[in-house]
């Protein structure tokens, strides 16, 4: 009988390592993705430095974590000071729908929202929001006004930052250092 107590006991043992196992494969294979879905955008926001554009870069994931929509700032190419990554990404992800609240969809972004992309964020509905860089200057986040925890804000995301944060804050210091 003890043997088969301590049976049962090393089974019980076994059985938390292969959870804790599958937790640690989970969640590294999460973390993953998540670096993945930024390394992209890390791409894009180089991109849009090349072509003079201040780099950042946005995206659109659904709920399997799919990017459909990816954006990067074009305010100097279109002329159009509303053409932050942000709104164009949430733009293309309403047109790739069809619908007109991205209710199960999480937006990436290489930099903290300022606080005409927070209150898209809001009209969207948003689900997650995961940004890179910290902005203290035009960040609306967790910097300055805080739009999602003002009372006249309606829809808070789920907020994630400092993801790929040095990437990002190092290849907007190179830009603006390259610009003095
Ligand atoms: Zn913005």
């Amino acid at each position: 009988m003890a043997s088969v107590a301590g049976g049962q006991t090393f089974y019980k043992g076994w059985g938390c390592c292969l959870c804790l196992v599958m937790l640690v494969i989970y969640v590294t294979k999460k973390a993953m993705k998540m670096l993945g879905h930024m390394d992209k955008l890390l791409v894009a926001a180089a991109a849009a430095a090349d072509a003079g554009e201040v780099p950042v870069a946005a995206a659109i994931t659904n709920m399997d974590g799919q990017i459909i929509a990816l954006a990067e700032n074009r305010m100097k190419r279109d002329g159009n000071a509303l053409h932050h990554a942000e709104m164009l990404a949430i733009q293309a992800a309403m047109a790739a729908t069809g619908q007109s609240r991205l209710v199960e969809h999480n937006l990436w972004v290489t930099l903290e929202p300022c606080t005409m992309c927070a209150g898209a964020i809001a009209h969207a509905r948003i689900s997650r929001l995961y940004f890179g860089a910290y902005d203290e200057k035009a960040g609306a986040v967790e910097s300055g006004v805080r739009f999602f925890d003002s009372p006249s804000c309606n829809h808070r995301p789920e907020i994630y930052g400092g993801i790929g944060a040095r990437e990002s804050a190092a290849m907007l210091q190179d830009f603006f250092a390259a610009r003095r």
